[in-house]
């Protein structure tokens, strides 16, 4: 049956990629279908309830600038929240939400619901529609065709799925979820370059069955971060504490003796798994001198006695996950609510991606998340805005967008994917991004939201807040610049009290915001509070404190500039050009890069082999 509605784009699969994509692409105008196997678990969480973190936490900024949903539902469903690396400079503090698993999926879909322009029809998708040698829209699993001019697959970890626990496996999405195989198998068919990945999750615990008494308590921070730029702590449920404990050597030498029943170690899981998140097997093995390994349990909800024990996801046999869970400190008579497991899964070269992540072997189909190679909630719905813009942007006759390395981690991410491939799941830090005093949590909205106006994706509630808040910046940026702080005017000890020594000269307020030891509230006692909102006078802190370092990284944004904007045709053959060893010829021919910028990024193509391409681009002029 050919379904009577056509769309502009469809977006399959509703994880955290799907749901920014399909809610981006509305925004944007686009008559958009969201087809999922399972309302119920449109904007799930598979593996950890938190949200945010290092690199991440950055992330989900971007996306709440571009007016995505990110961080509205961790606001809702976060029941701790901590601002990371507190004491260190603003380009490296992030963000991280606890979250409950059910408030946040139920904020994603209250969100989803009530997007206009956006439809949900709950079915698997077994296949693409392609005309002309374009995708013209999907069937599902009973034959139904939908029919869009752009269509994004967001499949996470469903692909080909296979879930291991021990040596024991079988096929799955995710535990409990189908595997989507007829879709994989239909893009194996495709010429599309395709790899195993692989990742895991830990056992769950049943935290009546904990002894807390015997742990570490943290508590969230106070007064409590707030991850939406229009986001209220007012919003936040009810905040409770995570728990610290240790694995031991007991707990060791227990994995160890499973190791021979390890799917990982012997040999049964072929994916490669996630550097920076490994399993507590992987960790033993790799880290053998280490006499212990810290573990955060966190709750799983308000309304739940899960608790999620970070740091020891595992494949072992659930008899040895059971002995080594019980080995804990705490944890000695724990009852395990669910197994732990590694699922290992198909992934597409992202090499064979435009940066705006539309497919380059078949045009008319985006691919965003988990499917691209890379690991995590945040960096799925990154992608997933990314995909769902350019889909509803090319369907609509638009021009498309996509950030650069200098505007966004959303850039670097995608510059990295697109450019250099990768070999194992894909995680952001704030160590990828070369402009990182430049690309802070704070100042997401400065960098992005004007420009998510201008494609559509910013609605007019948040402009006005955007407006208001880039305006007062500037005014109170301004007022202390003009005002002059003069010793004779001060009452007595008031100067020693916020500088720490006497006021030698008459000096300008916006200077004394630059002294280490002074800061924002402080100053205000010397010359007045204009009653600004909190997250201005940070900014007036950060661009006052950084004026220095942030005009020296403009400096080289700007110097970078020129090569980086150079656009390189597409479908260039790089033989062509003159001079080019064979080596970087086929590398270039197999990435096809936008721009000169991402040419020199690719391994292997040397500053030599970049003069000999601006000549080409002179010379062709
Ligand atoms: P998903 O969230 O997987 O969503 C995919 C969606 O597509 C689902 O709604 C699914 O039902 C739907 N779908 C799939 N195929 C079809 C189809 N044919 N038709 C219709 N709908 C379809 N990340 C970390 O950062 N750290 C970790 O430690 C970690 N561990 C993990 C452990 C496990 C076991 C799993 C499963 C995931 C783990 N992740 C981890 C990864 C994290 O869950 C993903 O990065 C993230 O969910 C990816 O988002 P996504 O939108 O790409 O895919």
């Amino acid at each position: 049956m050919r379904y009577p509605d056509e769309f502009d784009v469809i977006v399959v699969g509703g994880g955290h990629a799907g749901t920014e994509a399909c809610l981006a692409a509305a925004r944007m105008g686009a008559r958009t279908l969201l087809l999922t196997h399972t309302i119920e678990t449109v904007g799930a969480m598979s593996c950890n309830p938190a949200i945010g973190g290092i690199g991440k936490g950055h992330l989900v900024r971007e996306i709440d600038a571009l007016g995505g949903a990110m961080a509205h539902a961790a606001d809702r469903g976060g029941i701790q929240f901590r601002t990371l690396n507190s004491r260190k400079g603003p380009a490296v503090r992030a963000t991280r939400a606890q979250a409950d698993r059910a408030r946040y999926r139920a904020a994603i879909r209250h969100i989803v619901e009530n997007q206009p322009g956006l439809a949900v029809f709950q079915q698997a998708v077994d296949d693409l529609l392609v005309d002309g040698g374009r995708v013209a829209g999907v069937r599902t699993q009973t034959g139904i065709e939908f029919r869009a001019r752009a269509v994004v697959l967001t499949a996470g970890t469903f692909l080909a799925g296979r879930i291991h626990v021990g040596l024991e496996n079988h096929e799955g999405g995710r535990m409990g979820d189908p595997p989507s195989n007829r879709l994989a198998a239909r893009l194996r068919e495709l010429p599309f370059n395709v790899g195993r990945l692989k990742t895991g999750t830990p056992p769950r615990l049943d935290g009546r069955s904990i002894d807390f008494a015997a742990l570490q308590e943290q508590a969230g921070d106070t007064p409590c971060p707030v991850f939406s730029f229009l986001g209220h702590v007012d919003e936040h449920p009810r905040q409770v504490s995570c728990w610290i404990t240790h694995t031991n050597a007991t707990t060791h030498a227990i994995i160890r003796e499973g190791l021979d029943r390890s799917p990982m170690y012997t040999g049964v899981i072929e994916g490669v798994g996630p550097r920076y998140c490994p399993s507590v097997e992987d960790k033993i093995v790799r880290f053998a001198d280490k006499e212990r390994h810290q573990i955060f349990l966190e709750p799983e909800g308000l309304d739940t006695h899960e608790f999620y024990p970070n740091g020891i996801s595992t494949s072992l046999p659930f008899d040895v996950q059971l002995l080594l869970v019980r080995s804990i400190q705490g944890l000695e008579r724990c009852h395990l609510t669910r197994p732990g497991y590694a699922i290992e899964y198909d992934f597409f070269d992202p090499r064979d991606l435009h940066p705006t992540l539309e497919t380059k072997h078949l045009g008319g189909l985006w691919f965003a998340g988990q499917i691209n190679g890379t690991t995590g909630y945040e960096e799925a719905a990154a992608q997933g805005l990314l995909a769902g813009l350019n889909a509803a942007a090319a369907a609509l006759g638009r021009e498309g967008w996509w950030p650069r390395r200098d505007q966004a981690y959303i850039g670097v991410m995608v510059d990295d994917l697109v450019t250099c491939g990768t070999r194992e799941p894909y995680r952001m830090f704030t160590s990828r991004a070369e402009h990182r005093l430049h690309l802070r949590e704070d100042n997401a909205d400065l960098r992005l939201s004007a420009i998510g106006r201008r494609l559509g994706l910013v609605d007019d509630a948040r402009w006005v807040a955007f407006e208001a808040k880039r305006e007062a910046i500037e005014r109170e940026g301004q007022r202390l610049r003009d005002c002059w702080v003069r010793p004779a005017e001060l009452p007595a000890g008031a100067a020693e009290a916020v500088l720490g020594a006497p006021l030698a000269r008459e000096t300008r307020a916006f200077e004394l915001l630059r002294r280490p030891e002074v800061d924002y509230a402080a100053l205000t006692t010397l010359v007045g509070s204009a009653g600004v909102a909190p997250a201005v006078a940070e900014q007036v802190e950060i661009q006052a404190k950084y004026a220095g370092y942030i005009e020296r990284a403009q400096f080289d944004i700007a110097r970078t500039q020129r090569f980086e904007d150079a656009a390189l045709p597409t479908g260039l053959d790089y033989r062509n050009v003159r001079g080019l060893s064979a080596e970087v010829c086929e590398k270039l021919n197999r990435v096809q890069p936008a721009t000169v910028g991402q040419a020199g990024r690719i391994p292997g193509v040397t500053p030599a082999a970049i003069s000999l391409l601006l000549v080409h681009l002179r010379r062709a002029e």
